[in-house]
C-alpha cells in the first residue's frame, strides 16, 4: 500500500504564536524527530522568559474586551475554527502522524476527539447559565452567575499532541479567559497548526497565544502572577513534584493529569475473538504510548484450560500486527516517539525479567514494514507470571508491553486494580451483568470499561482518573472544564 504524503517539507523552524503575530523566539533550538525514519523534521525554539511574558501581557491585555464578548459571539469563533478543521481534517492528521509516529487512523481518530471538544465548547452559552431563586426574603431574590477569570495556561503532553490540549482551550476561551498554550517541545508542530487556523478564523489578537519551550517556560507559567490557573497533562513526577506543588505555593487553580498503569480483567466468560481484538487496540494501540492504555491484564479463574486458549489467541493476534510507518494505511502500530523512549522501554522489560515475569512474546527486535531504520521501533511484547508487586506492574511502561497476572477469583482482581493508585481506566471482559456491576462499583478508577478496552471519555463528559494520577477537584473537558475555568458570583437583589 502507498505511503501517504507527508504534510511537513523541509526542516521548518517552528515560531510561536503571540498576540496574532508569528515570532521567532532567540532561544535554544531543539530537533523536532520523525521516529520512523529517526529524522529531524522541524526545530523548535526554547522561548525565553522575556518571550514568555510578552505572550502572557498579550493575553492579559486581550482578557478586558474578549470577556466582554457575548458568549454566543465567543462560540461562533469556535465554530469558524471547527469548519477550519474539517476542512483541514486530514493534513491535521498527517501532521499527528509525522510529529508523533502514531498510525494515521490513530491521528484521524485524535483528530475527531481534539474537534468534539470545540463542538461541545460551542454550547457555552447553556453551558455558562448561572442559577437564580425568587424571594428569598420578602422581595429579596439570588442569582449566581459564572464569569471568567483572565489568562490560563495550558500545557500538553507528547503523547496526543493535536488533542490534548483541546481538552481545555476551547473551554477555556469560551467562558471568556484568554490562553497561553505550551505544547510538548517533543511534537509542537500540530498545536501550531491549530494557532494558524485560529487567525484564519479571526479570534481577536492575544487570545489563544502558543508557547514553545520545555520545563523554563512551565516554570515561568507557574510563577507568573498574570496566570491564574494552570491545565497540566503530563506524566507523574512532573505532576506531582512540580506542577500541583508549584501552583498551589502561588495560588493558581490547578488541574494535572498524569501517567498510568491501567488493567484489563478477563473473566473466563468472556467473548473471546472480542476480546482478544480490544486488547489489542487497548494495549498497542499508539505502541502504548497511552494514558488509557492497557498495561496488565489480569485472567481469572484457574481453568487452565481456558487460560492456555486465550493466550495462544491472544499471541497469535499480538504477532500478526503490521509494524512500519503510520503513514502507510496498512500499518498497525508504528513507532515509539524517540530513540530514548525505546531505549527506557527496553529497561522495563529488562526489569520484568529480572524480577522473575517471563516473556511469551519478544517485541525487543521487531520486524518493520519496508525496512525502515528499527531506532525507534519496538514490536508488542507480552510477559507472563507478573505479580503486582512487580515494578511493570507498578510503575508506568508508557510502551507496547503487556503483563499477565492471574487470580483465582473477581474479588483478588479488584484488589489488584485498587491497590495501584495510578489506575487511570480499568475494563472487565465478561458475558456476566452481576459480575460486570460489581467491577463497576468496587473499582476506584475514573474510567471504566465493560467490553471495551480503552475507555475515552467522549468531550461532554469528564476526563477522570485515580487519585495516585489526578491532581486537582475538577477535570478537563465539558461541564467540569467549564466550571474550572470560571468563578461563580452570587449576587443578592433587593427590589426597590
Ligand atoms: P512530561 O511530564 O515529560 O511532559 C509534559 C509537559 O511538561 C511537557 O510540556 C514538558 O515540556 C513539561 N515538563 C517536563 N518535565 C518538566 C519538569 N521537570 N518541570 C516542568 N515541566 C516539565 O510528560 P510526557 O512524557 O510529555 O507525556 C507522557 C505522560 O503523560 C505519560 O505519563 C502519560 O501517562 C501522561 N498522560 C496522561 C494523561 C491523562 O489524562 N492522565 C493523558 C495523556 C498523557
Amino acid at each position: 500500500m502507498a505511503v501517504l504524503e507527508e504534510p511537513i517539507k523541509g526542516v521548518p523552524t517552528i515560531k510561536n504564536y503571540v498576540n496574532e503575530e508569528w515570532v521567532d523566539s532567540k532561544g535554544e533550538e531543539l530537533d523536532v524527530i520523525n521516529p520512523v525514519k529517526n529524522e529531524t523534521i522541524a526545530k523548535v525554539r526554547m522561548s525565553t522568559k522575556d518571550e514568555l511574558d510578552a505572550a502572557v501581557q498579550a493575553a492579559k491585555e486581550a482578557f478586558p474586551d474578549w470577556r466582554r464578548t457575548p458568549a454566543v459571539t465567543r462560540a461562533r469563533y469556535l465554530y469558524r475554527l471547527k469548519e477550519l478543521m474539517e476542512e483541514n481534517f486530514e493534513e491535521l492528521s498527517r501532521i499527528q502522524t509525522q510529529e508523533h509516529g502514531k498510525t494515521i487512523d490513530e491521528s484521524r481518530g485524535e483528530t475527531r476527539r481534539g474537534i468534539e471538544n470545540i463542538e461541545v465548547a460551542c454550547g457555552i452559552p447553556t453551558m455558562m447559565m448561572g442559577d437564580s431563586s425568587e424571594d428569598i426574603a420578602a422581595g429579596i431574590d439570588e442569582y449566581m452567575i459564572r464569569v471568567p477569570l483572565g489568562v490560563f495556561g495550558i500545557i500538553g503532553p507528547f503523547n496526543f499532541p493535536f488533542m490534548i490540549p483541546l481538552w481545555s482551550a476551547p473551554y477555556a476561551v469560551a467562558t471568556g479567559n484568554t490562553v497561553v498554550i505550551k505544547p510538548s517541545e517533543q511534537c509542537p508542530i500540530s498545536q501550531s497548526k491549530i494557532a494558524e487556523l485560529v487567525e484564519e478564523a479571526g479570534f481577536p489578537p492575544g487570545v489563544w497565544n502558543v508557547v514553545n519551550g520545555a520545563k523554563e517556560v512551565v516554570n515561568g507559567m507557574l510563577d507568573h502572577p498574570d496566570i491564574v490557573g494552570i491545565t497540566f497533562v503530563g506524566s507523574t513526577p512532573t505532576a506531582r513534584d512540580v506542577i500541583y506543588p508549584r501552583c498551589g505555593a502561588n495560588g493558581k487553580r490547578v488541574i494535572a493529569q498524569a501517567g498510568a498503569s491501567n488493567f484489563l480483567v478477563i473473566m473466563p466468560d468472556c467473548n473471546v475473538p472480542g476480546t482478544v481484538a480490544a486488547l489489542m487496540t487497548s494495549f498497542f494501540g499508539n505502541a502504548g504510548q497511552r494514558c488509557l492504555a492497557g498495561q496488565n491484564a489480569i485472567v481469572v479463574g484457574e481453568d487452565d484450560r481456558f487460560y492456555d486458549d486465550f493466550m495462544e489467541a491472544v499471541t497469535a493476534a499480538a504477532k500478526k500486527i503490521i509494524i512500519g510507518n503510520g503513514l502507510d494505511e496498512s500499518v498497525q502500530m508504528g513507532p515509539v516517539k524517540d530513540a530514548q523512549k525505546k531505549e527506557r522501554i527496553l529497561g522495563c522489560i529488562e526489569k520484568g525479567v529480572q524480577e522473575g515475569a517471563t516473556i511469551r512474546l519478544d517485541g525487543r527486535a521487531p520486524t518493520v514494514k519496508d525496512g525502515y531504520p528499527t531506532d525507534c521501533f519496538l514490536g508488542p511484547t507480552i510477559f507472563e507470571n507478573v505479580a503486582p508487586e512487580m515494578k511493570i506492574v507498578t510503575e508506568e511502561i508508557f510502551g507496547p508491553t503487556m503483563g499477565i497476572i492471574r487470580t483465582k477469583d473477581l474479588d483478588g482482581a479488584i484488589k489488584i486494580c485498587n491497590e495501584n493508585p495510578y489506575h487511570n481506566a480499568d475494563a472487565i471482559f465478561t458475558s456476566n451483568g452481576k459480575d460486570a456491576r460489581k467491577f463497576q462499583y468496587e473499582v476506584n478508577c475514573g474510567s471504566i470499561g465493560i467490553n471495551i478496552g480503552i475507555v475515552a471519555p467522549m468531550a461532554f463528559y469528564p476526563f477522570s482518573g485515580a487519585a495516585g494520577s489526578f491532581y486537582g477537584i475538577l477535570h478537563t473537558q465539558g461541564k467540569e472544564a467549564v466550571r474550572f475555568f470560571t468563578e461563580s458570583k452570587v449576587c443578592i437583589h433587593r427590589w426597590l
